[in-house]
Parts: structure tokens; sequence; C-alpha cells
């Protein structure tokens, strides 16, 4: 269950056929000649970069790739967002995303109006699941914007694999068909993602770990809830970063968080980074990372 690294390509994809979900997620499958030779790692929440065009109907403009990573200089960060792959099909060569559609947000607004033969730039995807081996249990605790990658989570679990979701939407029409084994319990519960205070850490905080076995937790959700539960984890439960995945998906108010970040000095900025270089543990460095943040009004 470990990362699986493809070599780096940018692709275009044309969207094929779109696909109403819940009244807050839309489904887009992209196709065509600019996606041939696309592959997938496999990995339950892989993720890539999606560049979106300046105007509807042109074509986005892509980035180049330097010594095997996408040149960040090459690129407008204001018409690039990441989401995850829920599906590839082989076969047809289709990769499909479902978004989360909410108020503003360039991806959001794109996304509404998307129309079969609009074009988007997509990267290879890459994969941040990394279960210990010999794996018993998880736990997949997500809100919107993360349930693409925990319903591909769930449906990919191995048989004996137990696998208890927990998944946070606006309210009961925002529940999906999920494909789940006979080991995996899913739990829908009501709040977050932008219309009420989000329960992921509370809810992270009441889970009854089994005694003994190999498990692995895993949470997404919106940036700053996931900092609460990161801090559980790895400074009260005292828990290795190599039983645990949290990622932030989304920041409530990005546009303020952008603007704030943006008009910090350079040498912040530098120290911030500096905290990634450190040898500490990664679930220390990212709490280290998440205080500073936090002390920057960020
Ligand atoms: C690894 C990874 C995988 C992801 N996979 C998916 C995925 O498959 N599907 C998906 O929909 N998202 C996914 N996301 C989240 C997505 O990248 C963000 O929601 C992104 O901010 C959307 O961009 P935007 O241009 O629409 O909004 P932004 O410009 O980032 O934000 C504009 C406004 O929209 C609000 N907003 C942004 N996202 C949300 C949200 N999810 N719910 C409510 N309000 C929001 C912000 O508060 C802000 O006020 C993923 C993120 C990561 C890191």
């Amino acid at each position: 269950m470990s990362e699986t690294t493809l070599p780096m390509r940018v692709w275009t994809g044309s969207v094929v056929r779109t696909e109403e979900l819940t009244p807050g997620m839309r489904r887009i499958v992209f196709g065509g000649e600019g996606l041939r030779g696309y592959a997938s790692t496999g990995v339950g929440d892989e993720y890539l970069r999606l560049i979106f065009p300046e105007r509807r109907k042109s074509a986005p403009r892509l980035p180049t790739v330097t010594n095997g990573c996408l040149d960040y200089d090459s690129i407008d960060l204001a018409t690039m967002r990441t989401y995850t792959v829920r599906g590839f099909e082989p076969a047809t060569g289709e990769v499909t995303i479902d978004f989360v559609i909410h108020d503003g947000g360039v991806a959001a607004e794109w996304a509404k109006g998307a129309e079969p033969g609009d074009l988007v730039g997509l990267n290879t995807p890459n994969g941040m699941y990394d279960a210990p081996g010999g794996l018993e249990w998880q736990f997949l605790v997500a809100d919107c914007a993360a349930i693409p990658a925990a319903a591909r989570l769930i449906e990919g679990a191995p048989g004996g694999l137990r696998t208890r979701a927990i998944l946070e939407v606006p309210g009961p029409a925002h529940h999906l068909d999920l494909t789940a084994g006979p080991g995996a319990e899913v739990t829908w519960i009501y709040g977050g993602n932008g219309h009420g205070p989000s329960r992921l850490e509370q809810v992270v905080r009441s889970l009854k770990r089994p005694v003994g076995g190999v498990g692995y937790i895993w949470v997404a959700g919106e940036t700053r809830e996931l900092r609460g539960v990161r801090k559980y984890l790895r400074r009260e439960l005292g828990l290795p970063s190599t039983a645990y995945k949290t990622v932030g998906y989304w920041t409530d108010g990005a546009e303020r968080w952008r603007n704030r970040y943006e008009a910090l000095d350079d040498a912040t900025k530098t120290e911030l980074m500096a905290i990634w270089e450190s040898d500490a543990d990664l679930g220390d460095i990212e709490i280290r990372y998440d205080e500073q943040l936090a002390r920057l009004g960020l």
C-alpha cells in the first residue's frame, strides 16, 4: 500500500460527459486524444492538479515539466487547483473527477458550467495514503471535498480489512451511493463544508480504536479543522506519523488566506518553508508548521 510514483507529465482532458451526483457534487468525465498514455497510480487518494483555461472554451496554458517536476514558475497559480482521480478507465482512457459545487472559486465556477468539449490541463497523479503493511483496520474521516478519495479507499479496501468511514455532508440529500465491501461501515454526519461548523475533530476524538492489530487513520477536510485533528493524533495519542495521514483539502475563506500569505515578507516565507527541512518526525513538522501559520493569522 505504499505510494507509487509515475513519471510527471502534463495532459489535456476534454469533457466527455457530466452528471449531477447530489445537489452539491458534479461528476465530470474527461477523455480525448490529449489523455492518450495517461496512467493511474492505483493509490486510492491519488490527486492531480487541474489547470483551468483563462476563458471558457479556450485551451488552458499548460505548465512545463523540469527535472521530473511541474515547473511552478511556468504557471499562473490562480488557474490551478487540486482534485482527486475518482476513477480511471484504462480501456477508454477516461478520467473521472467529482467536484464539490460551492460559491466562488475558479474550479467550482468552471465545474458548474462545464460542457462536453471544454478543456482542462491535468498532470500525472500522485497518492498520499500510505498505510503500514499487514493492515487490519482503518478509519477514514472526510468532508465533501475528500469524499471522492474516501469513496475510492472504501471501494478498493481488500476483503478482510475492517474499514470504518465517517463522511460529513451538509444534509441527507448529499449522501452518495458507495460500493462498500462486507468489512466496511459507512456513517454520514451533517455539518461543515462551509455550511456550518465541522465535526471532524470531534469525530476523530470519539473513535474507539481496536485494541491491537495494525491500523491506519486517514482524515481529510477543511485545513484549519485538520490542525486540531493532527495535534490530537500526534500529541495526545502519541501516534507515529506512519499510523495516520491528515490532509487539509480546502481552506475556508481561501481568498483571504492567499492575500494574507502573499503579503508576508520574503524572510517570513523562507522561515515557514524551512520548517519542512527539519529531520524531526513528519507529525511534529506538520504541527510546527500549523502553529507558525496560526501565529501569522493564517
Ligand atoms: C489532495 C486533494 C484532493 C482534492 N480532491 C478534491 C475532489 O476530488 N473534489 C473536490 O471538490 N475538491 C477536492 N479538493 C479540494 C479543492 O482543491 C478545493 O476545494 C479548492 O479550493 C477548490 O478550488 P476553487 O477554485 O473552487 O475555490 P477557491 O478559490 O480555493 O476558494 C473560493 C471559495 O470557495 C470556498 N471553498 C473552497 N473549497 C470549498 C469546499 N470544498 N466546500 C465549501 N467551500 C469551499 C472557500 O472557502 C473560498 O471562500 C482536493 C484538495 C486536495 C488537497
